[in-house]
């Protein structure tokens, strides 16, 4: 085993958390009145322009939650307010934890094989929290290190300084993360200096990981 300590990035890489967007939107949708398919979209493309931003520092997660809707919904044509939105929308959100069907299994082999699993996400906590506990997925992973929590994101060197300080600040030869995200994920474990595995499914092409997947399962044999 090379590593025996395992970075794991959640929403898209062991939770299909598209679906869970699209079920927090439709909700939010219902409630303050747009329309679901043309805002979908929409929503998508405006948040992730926010996370994009977050990621570079230009924004921090309190102005994110409400700063997507305020951009989103003069598009769509509402007039909700959007702190009300973001309400609305994060409680919907927090009930919607949808780990794809390989992920339980998955952990159950690589702890079998003796990794120490570590969720690391980007997330705002009281969501993130509601999710996995929705989920079912606690018990299978030894800890959870959100970045609302720490105070920094990935892919900043200070999250996860502060996630391997928690740890015990074990050897970072002995740490590999895996996740779907370039910029967050394997950017992050470029800068904290330890393995990175880019889950990959889309066979899009780069140079920054320094091992990819398109399949999940496949994972026990690249550690
Ligand atoms: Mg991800």
């Amino acid at each position: 085993m090379r590593y025996p300590y395992l970075f794991l990035d959640c929403d898209g890489t062991l939770f299909d958390f598209d679906q869970s967007e699209r079920n927090a939107i439709k909700f939010l949708s219902g409630q303050i009145g747009f329309d679901y398919e043309k805002g979908m979209p929409i929503y998508h493309q405006v948040n992730a322009q926010c996370w994009a931003e977050l990621e570079q520092g230009l924004m921090d997660q309190e102005q994110l939650r409400v700063e997507r809707f305020r951009r989103f919904l003069p598009v769509v044509g509402c007039k909700a307010e959007p702190e009300k939105a973001n309400e609305i929308y994060g409680d919907a959100l927090a009930k919607e934890g949808i780990p794809y069907p390989f992920t339980k299994p998955l952990l159950t082999r690589l702890r079998a094989l003796g990794h120490k699993l570590y969720i690391t996400t980007n997330g705002i906590p009281a969501t993130q929290w509601g999710r996995y506990h929705a989920s079912g997925i606690i018990p299978y992973v030894d800890g959870i290190f959100i970045s609302g929590e720490l105070g920094y994101s990935k892919p900043d060197l200070r999250y996860f300084e502060a996630v391997l300080g928690k740890l015990g600040n074990p050897d970072r030869s002995l740490c590999a993360i895996v996740g779907d995200s370039l910029t967050s994920d394997i950017q992050g474990g470029r800068n904290a200096h330890i393995h990175t595995i880019w889950y990959n499914p889309g066979h899009k092409r780069s140079e920054l990981p320094d091992d990819q997947l398109d399949d999940l399962t496949k994972l026990p044999l690249h550690i």
